[in-house]
């Protein structure tokens, strides 16, 4: 009996939680997910500084001489980086370099651009207010702020908001480590001639790309033939240091797709085979060696590759902390007719999703839809849903999961 995907994606979720809490150096956080509200302990920026390369002046001094001219004279330079330094007569300004301290008794910055310089002297060409070109002391973060909250994604600039208040380490949801196994008595890897009968590995290069995609550090299990043995040896010896265990292949009810057979016996019954109503990637096993999630992904790399998206994915942002679980679906008008027939599925069709010039999305089918034709998922970048029915028509609102960048359609 075929289940619901939202079923089948449920009984995952609720079998795998996030991963220990701990202290994680800064520069191995990306992607991961900050375990406790994040506060600010200086300030940024750490003292009034210039944003300009200038002048630094008092506006006090900005009166006319008898002559009707405002003069300064310069009576030094301040680099970035310079202790801090003072204005220490009347009429006096100093050379100033972006990011340096505001010298003591400055209260604007004026331009380079904004005077002209004569000898050691300037003159101004247009109107100075106090607090001119002046970045204020904490005036991006002030010290005991909230910066993120519990359970904030770090990406790149995350990563640099934190290096600029000082954290040499950040409290994160451990870094997931992922086992990818393959298994198929048919398949070789790179590296000799194929005999009769063999093909090469591709899902555990696909697979493993993916989850490094993902945020995850890969574990290469390697090639597993169709022998209960070595299967059982296999997922025996690695599940107790690891995460969660990614294989492929020996899931469908071919007389020698021994791994869920396998599984069940290693997992203690805790394994559960599903058909689940969608195309492709229809039969799926899940289950837990002691407390290691396995993912029995379908053996078609199409299906697999789906599979990962549908099953794996959310579960890996479960492990790492992150409250988005499933990425939102994106509606585009579709150029070509998306036509099926009823069978009881969700059908998830290898297409391109491009941006016309109008910045609208646009989606199109590709030819060959075989599960088998990973060369054709290589040319797609979204999956459209066609719900069970008859399908699209051209210029109808279809619904799609982006996996890979958006192009530009012209
Ligand atoms: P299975 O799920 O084991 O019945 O495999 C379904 C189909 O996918 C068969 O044609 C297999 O040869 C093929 N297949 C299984 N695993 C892989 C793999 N790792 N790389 C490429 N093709 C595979
Ligand atoms: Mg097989």
């Amino acid at each position: 009996m075929m289940i619901p995907l939202s079923e089948a994606q449920n009984h995952v979720l609720e079998r795998v939680s996030n991963l220990r809490a701990m202290a994680v150096p800064l520069d191995e956080c990306l992607d991961l997910c900050t375990s406790a509200a994040i506060v600010a302990e200086e300030a940024i920026p750490p003292f009034d500084n210039t944003a300009v390369d200038g002048f630094a002046i008092r506006t006090s001094d900005l009166e006319a001489d008898p002559a009707g001219t405002v003069r300064l004279r310069v009576a030094g330079t301040v680099a970035a980086g310079d202790p801090p330094s003072e204005i220490a007569a009347p009429k006096t300004a100093l050379r100033i370099m972006t990011g340096a301290v505001i010298p003591r008794r400055a209260d604007a910055v004026v331009m380079v651009e904004d005077v002209i310089v004569e000898g050691d002297y300037i003159t101004f060409s247009s109107p100075v207010s106090p607090g001119d070109n002046i970045r204020r002391q904490g005036s991006d973060i002030t010290p005991g702020s909230l910066l993120f909250p519990e359970r904030t994604v770090l990406r790149a600039a995350h990563l640099g908001v934190l290096a600029s208040v000082g954290y040499a380490k950040v409290p994160v949801y451990r870094r997931a480590r992922v086992g990818v196994i393959s298994t198929g008595s048919e398949l070789v890897d790179t590296g000799r001639p194929l005999n009769p009968g063999e093909i090469r590995d591709s899902n555990r290069h696909s697979l493993m790309a993916i989850l490094s995609g993902a945020g995850v550090e890969v574990i290469d299990l390697g090639v597993i033939a169709d022998d209960p043995e070595a299967l059982r040896k296999a997922f025996v010896s690695s599940a107790a240091d690891l995460d969660a265990i990614v294989t492929s292949g020996g899931v469908s009810v071919g007389d020698f797709d021994y791994t869920k057979a396998v599984l069940s016996e290693v997992s203690g019954g805790q394994m559960r085979w599903m058909q689940i109503a969608i195309r492709p990637a229809k039969p799926f096993a899940f289950g837990t060696i002691g407390t290691t999630p396995v993912f029995g992904l379908p053996g078609n790399p199409v299906s697999a590759m789906v599979s990962f998206e549908l099953f794996v994915r959310p579960a890996i942002k479960k492990m790492h902390g992150y409250l988005d679980l499933h990425a939102p679906s994106l509606a585009a008008t579709a150029t070509n007719g998306y036509r099926r027939h009823r069978d009881g599925k969700t059908h998830f069709v290898r297409s391109l999703l491009e941006v016309d010039e109008s910045g609208s999305l646009q989606v199109t089918s590709l030819d060959k839809q075989g599960s088998h034709m990973l060369h054709e998922m290589s040319r797609s970048n979204a999956l459209a849903i066609t719900p069970d029915g008859d399908g699209f028509d051209a210029g109808d609102r279809v619904m799609v999961m982006q996996l890979d960048p958006l192009t530009s359609r012209h």
